[in-house]
């Protein structure tokens, strides 16, 4: 039987400021639970929950945009119902509820989750917006092969998302692990920043241009003194403010989409990382 794809959603609790009007809002909140492939430490499925929860303690204004969330409209559809161990069906799931909202003239911001979760959003991305390009910013280039094997992995999920888009139509930012495969294959086949990420945002902007542009933001790109609530946290990463100026700097491009994953709540050190990714969320929904 085909199930409505509002049915395949579940809301425990809203991200402050939300709209309760779905059909007044054009950009959307999902939160992706899924953690399936997470090589290391697991518990990122718990991280829209808790990133909702802690965000009562964040204002709603933006001292860095001079912008509010309740000058805009946006309405939080809870989490998508995932199948557990079921990784096939759940990145259909997360594709199919993707190209719903997109049909619908809607701009999705996720919440991961496993990185994993970027393949079905940009596979549905990638059927309204033929130009797309990825803006991945992690501490991992996510560029295997195979993770043990497996193909859809969160260590693999770049290599599939570039057999999506195209290659250099994905743009690496603050990388500093992987192995020598994965930076040979990225250097090759992707714009590949390693350990670069401030300083090179001019170049990455003018070689985007006016192309649709969807941006995936792993928590790990920070270093773990920030984040340390993550599954596989890489020392000699950036810090905070480096990452809510870069919201700044690219809210000139053209963003249509936004993802961000891989906090792991039961990492976490008092919400540190939670707190963070609230805040992420609010800059993100109001910047782009
Ligand atoms: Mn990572
Ligand atoms: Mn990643």
């Amino acid at each position: 039987m085909m199930v409505n794809e509002l049915d395949l959603l579940e809301q425990k609790a809203f991200y402050i400021g939300s709209s309760r009007n779905l059909d007044q809002s054009d950009k959307i909140i999902i939160g992706l639970p899924m953690d399936a492939t997470t090589s290391f430490r697991p518990g990122a499925r718990l991280a829209p929950y808790r990133l909702r929860e802690v965000s009562e303690g964040i204002e709603e204004y933006s001292v860095y945009l001079d912008k509010s969330l309740e000058d805009i409209e946006f309405y939080d559809a809870g989490d998508v119902i995932l199948p557990w161990g079921n990784v096939i069906e759940s990145l259909r799931r997360i594709q199919r509820i993707t190209a719903f909202f997109l049909d619908k003239g809607k701009k999705i911001y996720s919440v991961g989750g496993e990185h994993l979760v970027t393949l079905p959003l940009i596979r549905a991305y990638k059927s309204f917006y033929s130009d797309l390009v990825v803006i991945q910013m992690d501490a991992h280039a996510d560029l295997r092969k195979d993770y043990l094997g497996e193909p859809l992995s969160h260590a693999a999920v770049m290599r599939k998302v570039l057999e999506e888009i195209g290659e250099k139509n994905l743009f690496q930012l603050g990388i500093r692990s992987g192995t020598s495969e994965e930076i040979s294959f990225g250097k090759k086949y992707t714009n590949l920043y390693i350990d670069q990420f401030l300083s090179v945002l001019d170049e990455v902007k003018n070689k985007i241009g006016s192309k649709h542009v969807y941006i995936s933001l792993d928590i790990d790109i920070l270093d773990p003194a920030f984040a340390p609530g993550t599954g596989t946290p890489e020392p000699g990463g950036i810090s905070s403010r480096e990452v809510f100026k870069s919201i700044l700097e690219l809210s000139e491009l053209n963003i249509v989409g936004f993802d961000l994953v891989e906090i792991s709540p039961p990492y976490d050190k008092g919400d540190i990382t939670s707190i963070l990714g609230a805040k992420i969320l609010r800059e993100a929904l109001l910047a782009f």
